[in-house]
């Protein structure tokens, strides 16, 4: 061969390689954990230490916003669904139908979600949700899973079931919506006693599921997110201040990169974009959610 046509060819390969690179998916598994409540105001690093590893080892910013109002339905949906409440439909803190329809949805009848993008996207994925409050069960798209399951009532159960799903299926997709530390806030008051203890045992729990993705051997081809749908202040939410509206959003492992405390601006709605960029695939044009793809390796 002569040495323009090698030269030629050496670079065709290098452009090719360069686009599969990409569009090839950062990442083989996401497990998504929410914590219902989890305001940013009263994060305490010191008290979630497998949290704040996290923290060290990828990238977060405690300004993520939630949409309004500052209410739970709302909010997971829009976490699930990559779109504000004006498009998803779900207005109320309890709305397990829209109140207003779904801009558009899918052959299941409900607005496209992330478990729906990976499942009609990616062949052969493994989708599942677990939850322990009952609404989260509309919001999820239930036919898009592989597993989908409510916990029994015991603090521990909606673990268990995780690491579960997460040693048997390896899942491609694992939502885990946790329904705390909500309980405590409305109990007892956010940032009081009982509730930071409630963030102290969530931080166990989320230490148990990291072990699960480690014995299961993905610990090197997993993302993990910790995020949440809305805070609190006093004893509700559901307003415009800061302590209701900012909640953290941290990331970590395959495809991320050690960026720390970003400054972009994040919506709650770019939870579910995020995910899709992770795994390159295409949003539905219904969806506003923007990748944090400056937290991409
Ligand atoms: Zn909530």
């Amino acid at each position: 061969m002569k040495s323009t046509a090698r030269i030629i060819l050496a670079s065709a390969l290098i452009l090719l390689a360069v686009s599969c690179e990409k569009n090839s998916p950062k990442t083989e598994h996401v497990i998504l954990i929410g914590l219902d409540g989890m305001s940013s105001a009263d994060f305490v690093r010191e008290e979630m230490p497998t949290v704040s590893k996290l923290m060290d080892e990828g990238c977060w910013t405690l300004a993520k916003r939630s949409v309004f109002k500052t209410s739970s339905a709302i909010n997971w949906a829009s976490m699930f669904m990559g779109a504000g409440t004006e498009l998803t439909g779900y207005t109320e803190w309890y709305s397990q139908v829209p109140e207003l329809p779904s801009r558009v949805v899918n052959e299941h009848g409900i607005f496209p979600t992330i478990h729906y993008l990976v499942k009609s996207q990616m062949k052969g994925s493994k989708v599942g949700a677990v939850y322990e409050w009952d609404t989260i069960h509309h919001l999820v798209d239930s036919l898009a899973c592989d597993y989908f399951e409510q916990a029994n009532g015991l603090p521990t159960d909606i673990t268990d079931k995780a690491i579960r799903f997460i040693k048997n299926e390896k899942p491609t997709l694992l939502t885990i919506s946790y329904d705390h530390p909500d309980h405590e806030g409305h109990a007892t008051g956010w940032g009081s006693k009982s509730y930071h203890k409630e963030m102290e045992f969530l931080d166990g729990e989320i230490a148990r599921i990291l072990t699960a993705i480690a014995e299961a051997g993905i610990a090197e081809s997993t993302t993990v997110i910790i995020t949440s749908d809305h805070g609190g202040i006093g004893t509700g939410h559901g307003g415009i201040t800061p302590a209701e509206y900012e909640t953290p959003f941290i990331i970590a492992g395959k495809g991320i990169r050690r960026g720390g405390e970003f400054a972009e601006s994040m919506m709650q709605y770019d939870v579910a974009a995020t995910i899709a960029g992770l795994f390159n695939l295409k949003q539905p044009q219904v969806w506003v959610g923007r990748a944090m793809d400056q937290c991409f390796e």
